[in-house]
């Protein structure tokens, strides 16, 4: 397969034994997502509040990432990865030292048992659009063409108020 790029999403919010605090973890996956692909860039480390049932807040950040896999061995190697960092497969949005997911790729959209290139809930989320807007503002949604600044933005502008109605006659 030729080299094609990548933007993987980064979460952790346990702490590792040995790597620390989430933010420390998210740091060290950014080190060894080498096991990949070429970490061409990489976003800060952000905090966001847990979302559903995970309880804790955390850290979170993105990469881009150069690589020659196809988008399943790439899932294979992350989910390795997640695994390396005692990821323990539990509940979807449970705890996890570590979560690593493909929001976009070079190729466009991929679809396959298991995987959804792009990541189903990336237009919708702003802790994973806010880290990509630092290393690929430019990039664009492969269905609605929108630009990842244009879609985090839309996501954190805030709404004019509803205006209701004048009633007839009434005061
Ligand atoms: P969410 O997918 O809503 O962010 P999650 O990351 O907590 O939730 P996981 O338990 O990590 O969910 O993953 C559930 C499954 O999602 C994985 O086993 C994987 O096969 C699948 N999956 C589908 N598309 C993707 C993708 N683009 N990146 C990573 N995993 C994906
Ligand atoms: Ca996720
Ligand atoms: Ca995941």
């Amino acid at each position: 397969m030729p080299v094609t790029s990548y933007l993987v999403a980064i979460g952790s919010n346990r702490r590792h034994h040995r790597h620390g605090l989430p933010g420390d973890v998210v740091a060290a996956a950014m080190v060894a997502l080498s096991t990949v692909g070429e970490v061409e860039r990489r976003s800060t480390i952000i905090r966001s509040a847990a979302m559903g049932p995970a309880g804790r807040d955390f850290a979170n950040a993105a990469v881009l990432v150069r690589s020659s896999l196809d988008p399943p061995a790439m899932l294979c190697g992350l989910k390795r990865l997640e695994g390396q960092f005692g990821r323990r497969r539990g509940r979807r949005w449970g705890q996890r030292v570590l979560d690593l997911d493909i929001i976009f790729w070079s190729g466009g959209t991929w679809q396959s048992p298991g995987l959804f290139v792009p990541h189903p809930g990336a237009a919708a989320r702003a802790f994973v659009l806010q880290p990509l807007s630092e290393i690929a503002a430019q990039w664009r949604h492969p269905v609605s063409g929108l630009s990842v600044r244009h879609l985090y933005r839309r996501l954190t502008a805030p709404r004019p108020k509803h205006r209701g109605r004048a009633c007839p006659g009434g005061s």
